[in-house]
């Protein structure tokens, strides 16, 4: 029997038509959420992210300020920028799409970034806090999974969960979200890398597999338990000369393959990609209406 979708594309819709009513009520009380994007040079994924984004703010009434500057912009010029972003009480949460360009620290910028309007749950005070298994902004896309997981009530508690990937965005923070003694997590992990050597022994043992490695089709079905759960966060371009922009979009797993064996998976695209824009939404709500006192 095929493998049930996990359709992010429906839930994330689902999310923002909830966020879309409720931004109507919370302009009533004076709150007008805005996320300030800022965009560093020309790669062409960035681009077309941020302006999914934008698209997205516009969509439920978000006020979404995009930023293009050069690829040659310093350093100081985009820690300048987002010090004013910090200051203006108008700006609610502030994203730096990644990645930088080479000459400008990743990592200085995102230091950078006022904790408290870090919607992309990057800045080291939130990862300290989810760790900890404070209350923050968590990573939009770890998050958004956990999100879908609990939409089709697949409970990750007690549930053996191996991510392949240890990204400080994508696997190590999942990782860490489904071990905190919490609701929707409360799971045993196993995290994988390119130091694990064979995967298979690891990723046969999961109840629930994410991969999250950019590997295109890298886990083939054999590699699946029969009935496993399985996450694909991968995102990559692959050439397709029949495809109208001469390229097509795969994830890490073999969905074709592995779809016949998991008991539910999510597409590429349609499965965590919408759930991650949504989630940023949700987190730019969040900070608005702590702004504002309304929480
Ligand atoms: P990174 O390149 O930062 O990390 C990849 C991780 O996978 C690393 O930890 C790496 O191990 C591990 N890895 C790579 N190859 C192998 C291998 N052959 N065997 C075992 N482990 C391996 O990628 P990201 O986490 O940023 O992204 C992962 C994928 O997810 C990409 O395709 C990206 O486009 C996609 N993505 C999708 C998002 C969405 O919303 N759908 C959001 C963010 C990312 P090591 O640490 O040892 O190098």
């Amino acid at each position: 029997m095929s493998a049930q979708i996990l359709d992010g594309n429906a839930v994330a819709a689902k999310i923002r038509s909830e966020l879309a009513e409720e931004i109507v009520e919370l302009k009533k009380e004076g709150c007008s959420p805005r996320l300030e994007v800022i965009l560093v040079g020309d790669n062409p994924a960035s681009k077309s992210y941020v302006s999914m984004k934008q698209k997205d703010c516009t969509e439920i009434g978000i006020l979404g300020q995009t930023t293009h500057l050069p690829a040659s912009t310093t350093e100081d010029v985009l820690l300048t920028l987002v010090d004013r972003s910090n200051k203006d009480d108008n700006v609610h949460g502030i994203l730096v799409q990644l990645p930088l360009p080479q000459h400008i620290s990743e990592a200085h910028v995102i230091a950078r970034i006022s904790p408290d309007k870090d919607v992309d749950g990057f800045h080291p005070i939130n990862t300290g806090k989810m760790v900890a298994g404070s209350e923050c902004f968590l990573p939009c896309t770890p998050a958004g999974m956990q999100e879908l997981l609990k939409e089709y009530n697949i409970n990750p508690k007690g549930k053996h969960v191996v991510v392949v990937g240890r990204s400080n965005i994508v696997g190590k923070p999942f990782a860490i979200m489904m071990m905190q003694k919490k609701e929707w997590a409360n799971a045993t992990v196993t995290v994988c890398h390119t130091g694990s050597g064979d995967l298979k022994p690891f990723t046969r043992q999961a109840d629930i597999l994410v991969a999250a490695a950019g590997r295109p089709a890298m886990i083939t079905a054999d590699m699946i338990k029969p009935g496993a759960v399985v996450i694909d966060v991968g995102v990559n371009r692959i050439d397709d000369p029949q495809a109208k922009r001469g390229y097509r979009l795969v994830g890490d797993v073999d969905f074709a393959a592995a779809k016949e064996v998991a008991s539910a998976i999510t597409p590429v695209p349609g499965g965590v990609g919408p759930m991650t824009r949504a989630i940023l939404l949700k987190n730019t709500v969040q900070s608005a209406k702590k702004f504002h006192t309304l929480l």
